[in-house]
C-alpha cells in the first residue's frame, strides 16, 4: 500500500490481489466489474456525455487544467506507484506522470482551438462550414507498460472534445488506474460543474474490454496493447461501425551508418533497448550496423551491457528493473532459444537476482547477433532483446528495416544529409515515427503518436489527433431567397 493510495482513500479491498513485479508482494486488492456493473457504467457515461457536450470547450479545458494541477501536486507519489506496479525505474515512473501533465497542458490550449473550416459554396447566398462536435463516450483500453500516460493521452483530449471516458486499464496495473481516477475526481470536485461519472474505471480481464468493444453506445474505442488484442478487438468495433484508435505492437529499428556519431548512437541504443526493461512499444529491437563500424560499436556496446545496473527500480542507481511477470520471462526465453536455432549468437538474457527476489523476474538484457533477419527477429517479443545485424548497402538496410509486419518507430544515426533525408522520405522508413540521431523511444506529446501496418494505424496525443474523438459535421446555410440546387440541377419549377 503506498502513500498515494491511502491519502486518496482509494478502495483497495476485493478478492483480486494486485502484485508488484519488483518482488511479487501484494500491493493491494481490487474487485473486478461484472457484466451488470459494466452495463451500469456505460449507461452512466452516456448520461454524463449528454451534459458535458453542451459545456463550452474552453470551460471543459478548465477541468483538464485542474486535473493537471492535481498531477503536478502528486507527481512524486503517482510516479512511485507506477514504479511499484509496473516495475519501471523511478525516473521513468516520474517521466510518465510528467507526460500526463504535458498532455493536460496541450489539451487546455486545444480547448480553444477545436477549429473547423468555412468553405466556399458553389451556390449564391450560401455558406458552408465544418464543425467538430463531441463524439460520445470514449472507451480507453490500456496496456500495463504505460499504465497511466496512455489513458491521459486519450482522456485529456477526449474531455476537452466534450466526450465522457470509460477506462479499462490492464489487469496487471489496476492500482495506478484507481489512483489516477481519484485524482481526477478531486479535480472534478474543485471544478464544481462536471457531470457525475464523466470519467470512470472498469476493472477486469479482457472480457471487460470486449464488453466495451461490442457496445454500440460507445462510438470511439481507443485500444493500446498487443497486435493480438487489436486483431480481436478491431473487427468487433467495426461490425457495429464504431471507430477504433489502435496502438499495437512495434518492432522498432535503428540504422547506424558509417558517418554516425558513435558515442551518441551508443547512448541512444542503451536507453531505447534496455530502458523500461525492453517493455516499451517503442523499445529498440532491431539494430542494423554498417559493416565498417560493426567491430568498433559492438565490443563497446557489449561492455556497457555487461555492467548494467539491474535491480530494484526504486534504487536511483538501477537502470533495468524487472519484467512484468513470469509469462514475459518465458516469452523472452522462448525467443532466445528460437534465435539460437536460427543462427543467432546470444550474449546475456539469463534470469538474475533469483536469491534476492525469487518471486520476481529480473533478466540480463540480451544482445543477439544475427546472420540475417530471420522469423524471430520479425516478431515483437516484449522483453529486452536486441537483435543486431550487419549491413553493407544503405538501400538494403532500409529494405530490411521495412520488411517486418509492424510499423511503429524507427531511426537512423548518420551525419550524411542524403541518408537522413532518404530515411524520412516517402520511400524511406514506413513507420509512424522516424527519427534522425535520436533513438526510437521517448516521444514528445506534441506530435501525433502511432504506427502503421500491424501497429494498427491509430494516432494519439499531439498534432490533430484530437479529431478522432469528435464527429465532423458539414453544414450548408442558405441566406438567399432562392433554392438553387448543387451541380446546377433543375428540378421542376
Ligand atoms: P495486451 O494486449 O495483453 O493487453 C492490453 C489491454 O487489452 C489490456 O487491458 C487487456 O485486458 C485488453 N485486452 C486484451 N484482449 C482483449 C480483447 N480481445 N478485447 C478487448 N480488450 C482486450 O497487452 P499488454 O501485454 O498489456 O501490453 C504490451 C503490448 O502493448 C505490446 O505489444 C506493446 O507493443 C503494446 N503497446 C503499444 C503501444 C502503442 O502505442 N503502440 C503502447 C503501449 C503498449
Amino acid at each position: 500500500m503506498t502513500d498515494l493510495i491511502s491519502t486518496l482513500g482509494v478502495n483497495t479491498s476485493g478478492p483480486i490481489p494486485a502484485r508488484s513485479p519488483i518482488d511479487g508482494a501484494e500491493l493491494g486488492r481490487v474487485a473486478y466489474d461484472d457484466a451488470a456493473s459494466v452495463e451500469k457504467k456505460i449507461a452512466a457515461s452516456v448520461e454524463a456525455f449528454k451534459a458535458w457536450r453542451d459545456v463550452p470547450a474552453p470551460k471543459r479545458g478548465e477541468l483538464v487544467r485542474l486535473f493537471g494541477e492535481e498531477l503536478r501536486a502528486n507527481k512524486d507519489a503517482l510516479g512511485k506507484l507506477v514504479t511499484l506496479e509496473a516495475g519501471k525505474i523511478l525516473q521513468e515512473g516520474l517521466g510518465e506522470v510528467q507526460e500526463m501533465i504535458d498532455i493536460c497542458d496541450f489539451a487546455v490550449g486545444l480547448s480553444r482551438q477545436l477549429y473547423g473550416l468555412t468553405i466556399a459554396s458553389e451556390r449564391p447566398g450560401h455558406r458552408m462550414m465544418e464543425t467538430w462536435h463531441p463524439a460520445g463516450p470514449v472507451a480507453v483500453i490500456s496496456a500495463f507498460n504505460f499504465p497511466v500516460a496512455v489513458w491521459a493521452w486519450n482522456a485529456a483530449l477526449a474531455l476537452v472534445c466534450g466526450d465522457s471516458v470509460i477506462w479499462k486499464p490492464s489487469e496487471k496495473t489496476p492500482l495506478t488506474a484507481l489512483a489516477t481516477q481519484a485524482l481526477f475526481e478531486r479535480a472534478a470536485k474543485k471544478f464544481g460543474a462536471a457531470p457525475a461519472n464523466l470519467s470512470q474505471v472498469v476493472l477486469g480481464l479482457r472480457d471487460v474490454g470486449e464488453m466495451l468493444a461490442k457496445d454500440g453506445r460507445i462510438p470511439v474505442v481507443s485500444a493500446t496493447g498487443s497486435t493480438r488484442m487489436g486483431r480481436e478487438l478491431a473487427p468487433v468495433v467495426a461490425a457495429r461501425f464504431g471507430r477504433s484508435i489502435l496502438e499495437l505492437g512495434g518492432n522498432n529499428a535503428m540504422i547506424v551508418a558509417p558517418s554516425a556519431k558513435l558515442d551518441l548512437a551508443q547512448r541512444a541504443i542503451l536507453f531505447a533497448a534496455v530502458g523500461t526493461a525492453g517493455q516499451r512499444c517503442t523499445s529498440l529491437r532491431r539494430l542494423f550496423v554498417h559493416e565498417s563500424i560493426y567491430d568498433k560499436l559492438m565490443p563497446a556496446l557489449k561492455k556497457t551491457y555487461a555492467s548494467l545496473p539491474i535491480g530494484n527500480p526504486l534504487d536511483a542507481k538501477t537502470l533495468v528493473g524487472p519484467l512484468i511477470d513470469r509469462s514475459a520471462f518465458e516469452a523472452m526465453q522462448r525467443a532466445l532459444a528460437a534465435a539460437k536455432d536460427e543462427g543467432g549468437s546470444v550474449t546475456g538474457g539469463q534470469r538474475v537476482r533469483t536469491d534476492e527476489n525469487p518471486g520476481a523476474f529480473y533478466v540480463h538484457p540480451a544482445i543477439v547477433e544475427m546472420p540475417e533477419q530471420t522469423p524471430v527477429v520479425c516478431h515483437e517479443t516484449f522483453a529486452p532483446i536486441l537483435y543486431v545485424m550487419r549491413y553493407r548497402d544503405f538501400a538494403d538496410a532500409l529494405a530490411k528495416h521495412n520488411a517486418v509486419p509492424q510499423g511503429l518507430s524507427s531511426c537512423i544515426f548518420t551525419t550524411d544529409l542524403q541518408e537522413a533525408e532518404r530515411f524520412i522520405a516517402a520511400s524511406g522508413s514506413d513507420c509512424g515515427i522516424a527519427n534522425v540521431n535520436i533513438g526510437p523511444s521517448g516521444a514528445e506529446i506534441g506530435g501525433a503518436f502511432g504506427g502503421e501496418k500491424e501497429t494498427g494505424g491509430g494516432r494519439e496525443s499531439g498534432s490533430d489527433s484530437w479529431k478522432a474523438y469528435m464527429r465532423r459535421q458539414t453544414a450548408t446555410i442558405n441566406y438567399s431567397d432562392a433554392l438553387p440546387l448543387a451541380q446546377g440541377i433543375e428540378f421542376g419549377a
